[in-house]
């Protein structure tokens, strides 16, 4: 049950639309019960147009996704026809409402925020939907999809610019032939991206002395994931990748771009403890690096490949405090981000944004 929900013109099982919907501003609570469903089911889809496809991690290949802001806190959801969530236009309003056809309530009101590429308010475009790497969590390595040229990337970002107020560049890329070559590929775009005079994010495979050239090159903030709280699971589930060598470059990344500004996603739900996520996310806090902490997306395309399980929001909820006493402790502010998912916050919760 979520703390704080209130129940909303539910007549025996069913919500009247004649009553006024009431305002259920979204809490940190609500915002954890709607991470852990993660999907969610739209009355008309010309409501989120264009429907936006994710090409990037775990959630590569699905069928789209929504926006949804309330109370100055924002998740993403994806769409999802048998998701228990729907979506629903407010009557006489540009609002919205969630409705939880499980419990048959209204779980928070909202607006739908238009991304302007792939998420609001920044222009983050995934380079190669192509990957070398085999995580079992991920789709793109069995989806093997397209490589932008230049050219297509200076496009979806104009086109950001044109829709609205890009507040950040963010950069992400699978691998197509080299960890080494994405890092050449995002150098050759920087000058025409500096150009756009915002702060630019990045977010490869780590390659020894790559945070150098990226920050010569006008770069502001890095992520490297190191996607496992667990160490035997890492093994396991991202063959040939290094949990050391990932965490080398993350210490040069700091003494590069200082503490704060480097970045590391931290997946939950391949079977670790939550003793394990609050050490990885200490340790990830000792060397100034803060942790994306980030439910896992069940693939359809990666069923069976390894332990997949969504989070309850009680384990949300859990994991986000711990993440506040360690940001706290070591003096870190995810809410400065300037770029990437800490700056977007529709899949994890922040600190400091969703407290
Ligand atoms: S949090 Fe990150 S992955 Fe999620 S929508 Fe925002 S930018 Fe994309």
């Amino acid at each position: 049950m979520i703390k704080g929900l209130k129940l909303n013109q539910i007549e025996n099982g069913k919500n009247s639309m004649t009553q006024k919907t009431e305002n259920i501003p979204m809490t940190a609570e609500i915002k954890a019960f709607l991470l852990s469903v993660g999907t969610a089911d739209i009355e008309d889809e010309k409501m989120v147009l264009p429907t936006l496809k994710s090409t990037a991690g775990p959630s590569a290949g699905s069928s789209g996704s929504v926006f949804i802001t309330s109370n100055g806190r924002r998740v993403r959801l994806n769409l999802d026809q048998n998701s228990p969530l729907k979506i629903r236009k407010i009557p006489e309003s540009d609002d919205i409402e969630v409705f939880d056809s499980t419990e048959a309530k209204i779980v928070v009101t909202g607006k739908i925020e238009p991304a302007l590429a792939h998420c609001p308010e920044q222009a983050y475009i995934n380079l190669s939907e192509k990957c070398i790497f085999d995580c079992k969590y991920c789709s793109v390595p069995i989806l093997q999809g397209h490589t932008k040229t230049k050219e297509e990337t200076l496009k979806i970002i104009r086109d950001a610019f044109d829709k609205g107020n890009v507040k950040a560049i963010s950069i992400t890329s699978g691998v197509e032939k080299t960890p080494e070559g994405e890092v050449e590929r995002v150098l050759e775009l920087m000058p025409e991206l500096k150009k756009f005079n915002v702060p630019i994010g990045v977010s490869v495979y780590s390659v020894s002395g790559g945070s150098e050239k990226l920050k010569e090159a006008g770069v502001s903030e890095v992520k490297y994931n190191i996607e496992v709280a667990d160490p035997e699971i890492f093994k396991t589930v991202c063959p040939g990748l290094s949990e050391n060598d990932v965490f080398g470059e993350l210490k040069e990344a700091v003494r590069l771009f200082g503490r704060g500004k480097v970045f590391s996603n931290v997946i939950i739900g391949l079977g670790e403890t939550d003793e394990s996520v609050e050490q990885m996310i200490e340790k990830l806090a000792e060397i100034g690096v803060i942790a994306c902490i980030r439910p896992i997306y069940e693939n359809a395309l990666r069923k069976g490949d390894c332990f997949m399980e969504r989070p309850t929001p009680e384990r949300i909820l859990k994991l986000f405090e711990m993440q506040k006493r360690i940001s706290q402790k070591y003096d870190l502010h995810p809410e400065k981000s300037e770029t990437m998912c800490s700056l977007c916050s529709g899949c994890d919760m922040v600190p400091g944004r969703d407290d």
